[in-house]
This record gives C-alpha cells, structure tokens and sequence, in this order.
C-alpha cells in the first residue's frame, strides 16, 4: 500500500480515503474566452455543490505559460459573477502550486513510477510519422525506459534536458462515470505519458491531477473530450493511493449538423450571447436543459439546484445546441422578468444605438421594456423597435396626404370614408389625449391600426396606451392638410 504525504495530512493518512463531503470544482485555462462548454462545466459544478451542500471551488489552471492570457482571468470571473455562479472557495492558481507538484513528483520518482526521457520533439514527430506510416497507433516506444543507469547518469551529467514519463503499467483500468457507469480501458492503447515538459513545467495532466487530489474532490465534471487524461489520471490516482473521485464525462456540444461547436458557430462564446441580448437567466436554464429532463422547463437557478436529476443524467457522447430553443427560453424569461428589471437590461442596448437616452430616467426605460416585452425574443431586437422615437417613421409629414390614404386603405384595409372621419378626429388631439375621449362613430380599431402606423412607420406593434406613455405629445394634424 503506498501513501501519499502532502501537506495537511500526516504520514500515513490515506488520502482522502474518507472523503467528507462533496467538493467540486470548475477549472478553466486562461488561454481564451469562455465558451458554451466552459459555462456548461462551470454551471454543472456548481448545481451539484448546492444541491448536496457541498463546496464549488474555482481553480485557475495556469501552467501553460506560452497560452496564459493577462486579460482571461478577470474575464473568467466578471463571467462567473455576470452568470451568478458563486464559488465558495478560490480562486486557486496552478503557477501558485509549482512546489506541491514537484514533491508529488519526487514521490513518483522515489516509487518508480516515472522515469526520465531525453527524445526530442523532433525524434519523437519523426517516430510518429513513422508509426502513421505503417499503420501503428502512434504509441511512445518507451526507449528511455530501456536505457541502463550509467546511460542516464551520463546524459544528465552532460545536461541533455529529459521530461519525466509516468510508466502505464499493462491490463485492463475501470472507473465510473457518472453517466455511462463502470468503464473499462485496455492500457496497452496508452502511451507512457509526460508529467513534466522539457523546461520543468509540470504537465495539464499531472497537475489537474494532484490539485484534484490535494483539495480532496470528490467528483470531476467536465467535458467528454477529457476522457482519455480520465484514464491516465487515475493511474497517478493509484500510484498515490488516493480515493479516485466519480467523473461526469459531459457530452460535448455541436451544432445542428453534429459536429463539434467552434468559434465558427454563433453562440459559441459567452461574449456573442451577451453581445447578441441573451440574459444570463435564459443561457444558464437553457444549459441545464440539455441532458436532462424536467416538468416546467423556465427555472432560475434556485428551481434548478432543486430539480436536477443527477441520478439520471444522459450517457450520450454528444449533445446538440438548439439556438432556436435558446432563444425561445430567452423569450420566457424577457416575459418573466420584473419589469424594473428588463427595463436595466435593455438599457445598455438602448444606449449603444441611441446615446441620447444615457440621461432619461429609470420610468422611461420600464416604458419602453413594456412596449417591447412581448416582441422581442433577444435585447438586442429592442433599438430597432423604438427608432420611431428618435427618427420620424417613414410615413410623417413629408409624404402626401393621398400616400397616406394609400397606405391606410391599402395595408390597413380602411375604407376612404371612415379615413377621413379618423383624420378628422385626430385633428389637433395629441396621442395622449385620444385615449381619455369619447369616441363615437368611429371604429376604433381602424383608428388605433392608423395611430401604430403613423407613430411607428409598423402595421403591427405595441398597444396605444403603450405607445400614449412614451410619445404622448405626438400629434397627428397633418392628415387633411
Ligand atoms: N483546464 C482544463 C480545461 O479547461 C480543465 C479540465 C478539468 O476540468 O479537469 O479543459
């Protein structure tokens, strides 16, 4: 039996082997923007911490030097905070932890479980192509693991720089997946793989290994694409005797024609949902949606901590992304939303295209989001709506009288005469006014199709007492003139 002896633990304890609650936690890279995936990730993570709770944990993975973006940290938790997916502890930082996977790796090396190579990239790209060549799985050839003592001590002496290798034993290795239940892998597929790189920095899969080791997770959530590291991972499990954590591997999502989503595809980022009026509501509930089943389908995240079935989640590989579905989840959520609250959504979009409503007050904005709400399937629809506030509709005063009759009989089916006892009627009334008059011998659905098309430049569209609180001075004395 061996041990595993870091810090916080006495010699001799079994790493977590009696794990005491649930710890999960989300683990991005910062090489880039947050996609579907990540969000999914994140979002699952988080559902199952407070669902059980347990704790979700935010862990950095910065190791790969090269790839590290400065900006993608802040992103990743102005992210997190816009989503509302609160971690409990972190965020942690792999660069942070260089002398916690160092000793794990002179733990392995004291056990044998590693050994040094010194085949260079360009030996190794050739023995691939090699192996390609003949049809060989390209597999590593495990030549340093045949090089005798005095070889290795001479090439060390010599400086010739080496990565250690983690030796995959032979037979067969079985975890469980959350979804597809026990899984079973023949070793001989796996190559023996790096634990370090030639400049010392340790590799993805060791330390996401021993970070999920040392904080003691108990399960691991994350996408289908990780499940070959799965596998060698739980060997280095093994090889510290630690309790090996249930895995979720999460179907990877693709695009209506099945294949993988990229940045190709809208809807990809998390930055073209915001940027495309997608309310952190709709994408979280449209995420939890996929693989799972449920009786109401609009949750916020309270009702879908409660409802999530974890003990009965989807074993397909793959997954699709239904934009259509997206957005029509958003659509439920633009009409459930406190109106207050729509109104400080659109806002930003509203002010992007017309900077001159940055100073009207909070009342305008709620005006606007009522007029708007049962039209709009994303925020970004919602400039376009209004633009009759601030340019005239294309039917307004410049255009004839006998234009407008035109348009009025023609699109809106009213009879010459009944024009013009409209025409009359609005003449010197402003929009507000009409909805307090009596209207007699009128037909007011004529009357009220006429003002939507006068006021908007759209047959269809908002209500006229709504349309009456956004322009109400809006007068109409130019029909008969
Ligand atoms: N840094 C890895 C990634 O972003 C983490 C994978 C994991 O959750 O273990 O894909």
């Amino acid at each position: 039996m061996r041990y595993f002896t870091l810090k916080g633990l006495t010699k001799g304890d079994k790493l977590n082997s009696n794990i005491p609650k649930i710890r999960v936690r989300f683990a991005p890279s910062p090489t880039g923007i947050m996609h579907l995936g990540n969000v999914r990730a994140a979002l699952l993570n988080f559902l199952f911490a407070r669902q059980k709770v347990g704790t979700f944990i935010l862990r950095i993975e910065d190791t790969d030097f090269q790839r590290n973006l400065d900006s993608a940290v802040e992103q990743i938790e102005k992210d997190l905070s816009w989503l509302n997916l609160k971690y409990d502890e972190g965020p942690y930082f792999q660069s942070k932890n260089f002398s916690s996977y160092q000793e794990s790796l002179e733990y392995l090396i004291e056990k044998k479980l590693v050994y040094k190579c010194f085949c260079t990239p360009e030996i190794l790209a050739r023995k691939k192509e090699k192996q390609v060549a003949l049809k060989q799985a390209p597999r590593y050839d495990k030549t340093c693991l045949k090089l005798d003592e005095k070889t290795i001590l001479e090439k060390v002496s010599q400086k010739i720089p080496f990565i250690w290798r983690f030796e995959v034993p032979e037979g067969t290795l079985e975890f469980r997946d959350m979804a597809k239940g026990s899984m079973s892998f023949n070793l001989a597929n796996f190559s023996d793989f790096a634990i370090t790189r030639s400049d010392s920095s340790f590799t993805f899969i060791f330390a996401n290994c021993v970070d999920d080791i040392k904080m003691k997770m108990s399960h691991v959530f994350r996408g289908e694409d990780h499940l070959s590291n799965t596998v060698m991972q739980v060997l280095i499990y093994k090889a510290f005797s630690a309790q090996i954590p249930v895995f979720w591997h999460l179907p990877i999502i693709c695009n209506l024609e099945g294949s993988k989503l990229s940045k190709r595809d809208f809807g990809f980022s998390l930055n073209d949902l915001k940027k495309a009026g997608f309310l952190h509501q709709a994408i979280t509930n449209y995420l939890a949606l996929i693989g799972n089943s449920f009786k109401e389908e609009i949750m916020d995240l309270e009702s879908i901590v409660k409802n999530y079935d974890f003990q009965n989640v989807q074993s397909a590989s793959t997954v699709k992304y239904d934009e259509q579905k997206l957005r029509w989840v958003n659509q439920q959520w633009i009409q459930k939303l406190p109106i207050e609250e729509l109104a400080k959504e659109i806002k930003p979009f509203i002010i992007e295209k017309y900077p001159q409503s940055l100073d009207f007050d909070a009342s305008w904005f709620i005006n606007i989001a009522e007029l708007v709400r049962t039209d709009i399937f994303t925020l970004k629809e919602v400039p376009e709506l209004i633009d009759f506030i601030f340019k005239e509709p294309e039917i307004n005063k410049e255009i004839s009288e006998s234009e407008i009759i035109f348009t009025a009989i023609d699109k809106l089916n009213i009879p010459k005469l009944e024009f013009e006892k409209i025409a009359n009627f609005l003449e010197n009334k402003k929009l507000e006014d009409i909805l307090t008059q009596e209207i007699v011998d009128i037909n007011k659905k004529y009357l009220y199709q006429l003002i939507r098309l006068l006021v908007t430049g759209k047959i269809r569209g908002p209500q006229i007492p709504l349309l009456a609180k956004i322009v109400p001075h809006k007068e109409f004395n130019y029909l008969l003139k």
